[in-house]
């Protein structure tokens, strides 16, 4: 698979939507790895700071709600 920006062979993939990147295109984005409840039954969040992100999907800033978790 090429980097979808220049075509040259992908290093890895956007975390949010599988395009595929070299190291000189990548760029980086916080990713939820995972949600769970603590025991006050308060929603967390695990992090990884400096997932791969292509630079177009457009993750968004702020996460949205998910009523339907309750
Ligand atoms: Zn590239
Ligand atoms: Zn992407």
């Amino acid at each position: 698979m090429n980097c979808w920006h220049c075509e040259r062979p992908a290093h890895g993939t956007c975390m949010f939507c599988g395009r595929a990147l070299c190291k000189d295109c990548a760029q980086e984005m916080p990713h939820i790895v995972a949600l769970y409840q603590n025991e006050r039954n308060v929603y967390r969040a695990i992090v990884t700071a400096h997932a791969l992100f292509c630079g177009i999907c457009e993750p968004r800033e702020d996460p949205i709600e998910l009523p339907e978790l309750k």
